[in-house]
């Protein structure tokens, strides 16, 4: 479990990486501030990378309605921000790796007949060695062999985690049929490439955590440790989030959201400090907060932000 006493370095390298998909909402500023804290509390650096990878969702705008509300909360990023979109070439370099090691296989499975199966790819094509010269295959996604993923770790917050084993194994997609790359095969490239130490993120992402941790060691990379924080949801198993239409965060005061997003990460304010600027109260948690105080619940119930 993480220790409150971890000694400050200035090597920790934290990130946060919302998608631009729409304007940022509460259950990613809980994330935002939450890798925020970590990061700074050991004097590290926190850097901000638009996962603009799937592009048919990117929201025009939406990442500079991101950056600007971050910077309202005074969540200030180190460094310059990375795109996906603009990685491309970075991407194809590892698929080419992983292709040449013989750990990729062509896939024509729909996501219907997948679903049929029971929504895990169960590595149908596999055998089948598609390629596409083979004149009577559709365009093919392509996946990963993952036999052989460790289905344990030791999250930096909740402690010992074990996810389901088909899961962990599941064969997962690193190059979509449109052309796209996965945003598996792009998170852990760019984790790589930044160097990030410390992934704090939303409790969603905890399941594709051994796949990322596995893919870094393909790799032949250090993964960085994984923490998992409490998911903002408007009932139980249903997460704020741009697809469900949560409420873009400038409709309410940013020392109102912050406030929320530190009492859920366990630090209430001071009254004199509830209706403080974002900033100021941000610089309090700084001084105040501790990781130990995060509720141990996966989701947290904040129905008024969706
Ligand atoms: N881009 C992802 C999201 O907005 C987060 C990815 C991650 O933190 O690994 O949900």
């Amino acid at each position: 479990m993480l220790s409150n006493k971890r000694k400050p370095t200035a090597n920790t390298v934290g990130r946060f990486a919302p998608s631009p998909s729409g304007p940022l909402h509460f259950g990613s500023l809980l994330a935002a501030v939450g890798s925020y804290l970590f990061s700074k509390q050991q004097s590290g650096k926190w850097l901000l990378r638009i996962e603009d990878i799937d592009t048919p969702r990117v929201c025009p705008g939406a990442d500079s309605s991101i950056m600007h509300t971050l910077e309202q909360h005074g969540l200030l990023w180190d460094g310059p921000v990375i795109y996906q979109s603009q990685r491309t070439e970075r991407y194809h370099e590892i698929f080419n790796q992983l292709q040449q090691q013989g750990l990729v296989y062509g896939c024509q499975c729909s996501r219907k007949q997948i679903n049929a199966g029971g929504g895990l790819y169960q590595g149908t094509c596999a055998p089948l060695h598609l390629n596409n010269t083979n004149s009577d295959v559709k365009k093919l996604s392509w996946r990963l062999h993952s036999a052989g993923v460790t289905n344990q770790f030791i999250d930096s917050l909740l402690g010992p985690q074990q996810i389901e084993q088909t899961l962990a194994e599941e064969d997962y997609i690193l190059l979509r049929r449109d052309g796209l790359f996965s945003y598996q095969l792009a998170v852990v490239v760019d984790d790589w490439d930044q160097a990030v130490t410390e992934v704090i993120r939303g409790a969603d992402l905890l399941s594709m955590t051994p796949r990322q941790q596995h893919l870094f060691q393909l790799l032949g990379a250090k993964a960085p440790l994984y923490g998992h924080l409490p998911l903002a949801v408007t009932a139980p198993g249903h997460k704020l989030s741009k697809q469900n239409h949560a409420t873009a965060l400038d409709n309410w005061p940013a020392s109102y959201t912050m406030a929320r997003a530190l009492a859920i990460l366990g630090l209430v304010l001071p009254a004199e400090l509830q209706q403080a600027a974002a900033p100021e109260q941000l610089s309090y948690a700084l001084a105040n907060w501790r990781p130990a105080a995060i509720p141990a619940e996966r989701e947290i119930i904040t129905s008024d932000f969706g």
